[in-house]
């Protein structure tokens, strides 16, 4: 069974859905403002591998990822460029998905607009009004967390010290420095909807509450996004949840920062290097490696050392993949003990890298085989490697596996000769092959062909 740390629980806890085959998750998506960054990619990544896992074991998985077409950051952008806000959010939001597809991320099973939820939003900051958990000021509607008990339960920090903390700022519209805002009254320029209490927008802690909910129900499975969303944002989405009187999300997960020659990735340090420069100046496939080869809790480090050290890896990936397929092995079951042990990794908190230790002990043992002819092992084996990629979502290219039938004949003849002890005449379709750009090998089974 699949055990995962919950960032509630502060430990690893079984993974169990609510309704038994079928897990429902959100995950935090993008604010449209910008080209992508590492920590989107990575993010999206971990919770493709999560997705593709669950799928893969037989799960149903319902997958939503909301789009932040309105924020600060939008409307800013488009007063700095004299644009229009939407304008903006559309285009990002195409290069988000261009980006997305690059990298391999499946396409959510439902992927909600802030835009589109906006009257959601102002009911469910009725109802906090109502409940007296939430209070008109003057420049917009505040949410008061000390209302909600286990206030700091994500972020494991009590109230109190929360409060003790807080810079004290110059907020007459705030009661307390920890209220956060539900609905922003209109300024000048900005773009804005209709609400009891004035013309505005939601804030963005609100979109998501009711996007999940309303998409996945009370008690969905699993709520994820990056760590530095786990505070404020989703103490925040939880605390109106709870304060509406609704369960909200029963396991709550978050992956670990990009690292840049050991510098956090956080936007607000400036430092962060597109996505798409990356997927467009090496083997896009590289950044999903990466990510497996690091746990999703850690960091992972993005250079270019790193990049150019998984394209490698995945270059002889893909010429183990295209060495099975010309190898023309018979059909076989996975190797039970060797599924098993990927099982096991994946259901210890998504223990990635060992899954992938394993994956490239697995083609060692399978070349291997291949090399000494015993192809039954051979065949078992890879179609655990088969397995290992399916179910994290790695792609190998066994292009070029079509070995020509005009050169496989030749490989034929060439073992028709060396039976008829003709070596003269094996050796020369040898040295032609080779000439020709082959690896020409003597196995078990005979001479064997593979793209050098
Ligand atoms: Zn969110």
């Amino acid at each position: 069974m699949l055990h995962l740390f919950d960032t509630a629980a502060g430990k690893v806890i079984p993974f169990e859905p609510r309704q038994p085959g079928r897990v429902s998750m959100y995950v935090c998506g993008p604010t449209v403002y910008g080209p992508p960054h590492l920590g989107h990619g990575r993010f999206s990544l971990v919770f493709d591998v999560l997705r593709r896992y669950l799928l893969w074991s037989g799960l149903e998985v319902d997958y939503v990822s909301n789009i932040t077409d309105i924020d600060d950051k939008i409307i800013n952008r488009a007063n700095t460029e004299g644009r229009d806000w939407s304008d903006i959010a559309e285009k990002c939001e195409s290069v988000w998905w261009r980006a997305m597809d690059a990298i391999g991320v499946m396409r959510p099973t439902s992927d909600p607009h802030a835009t589109d939820y906006v009257e959601q939003m102002v009911e469910l900051i009725a109802d906090l009004i109502t409940r007296d958990v939430a209070y008109v000021s003057d420049d917009g509607v505040y949410f008061s967390p000390s209302v909600v008990s286990d206030y700091g339960l994500l972020a494991r920090q009590t109230i109190e010290s929360m409060q003790a903390g807080a810079r004290v700022e110059v907020a007459d519209h705030k009661h307390s420095p920890i209220d956060f805002a539900l609905w922003k009254f209109v300024k000048p320029g900005e773009p804005s909807w209709p609400s009891p209490w004035g013309e505005g927008r939601p804030g963005w802690h609100t979109e998501c509450v009711v996007m999940s909910l309303d998409l996945l129900g009370d008690g969905f499975d699993l709520h994820g996004g990056g760590q530095d969303l786990a505070f404020p944002h989703h103490e925040n989405e939880r605390a109106q949840a709870v304060a509406a009187g609704r369960t909200f999300a029963r396991h709550w997960m978050h992956n670990g920062f990009v690292e840049v020659g050991g510098e956090k990735m956080a936007k607000s340090l400036g430092n962060f290097t597109n996505l798409l420069d990356l997927v467009e100046s090496t083997d896009p496939r590289a950044y999903r490696l990466l990510v497996l080869r690091s746990h999703y809790r850690s960091p992972v480090e993005v250079t270019r050392a790193s990049t150019d050290d998984a394209a490698a890896a995945l270059r002889r990936l893909d010429s183990f993949a295209r060495r099975v397929a010309s190898a023309q092995l018979p059909s076989a079951m996975p190797d039970p003990t060797a599924l098993a042990e990927f099982v096991r990794a994946m259901d210890s908190d998504l223990d990635t890298p060992a899954a992938v230790a394993q994956l490239f002990g697995l083609v060692t043992e399978v070349n291997s085989a291949l090399d000494s002819g015993d192809t039954a092992t051979a065949a078992a084996l890879a179609a655990v490697v088969a397995e290992i990629c399916a179910a994290v979502g790695l792609v190998l290219d066994a292009g070029g596996s079509e070995i020509p039938a005009e050169v496989l004949e030749r490989a034929a003849a060439r073992d028709t000769a060396r039976a008829a002890r003709d070596f003269a005449a094996s050796d020369a379709i040898r040295d032609a092959l080779i000439a020709e750009g082959w690896i020409v090998e003597d196995t078990a089974t005979g001479t064997q062909v593979r793209p050098a």
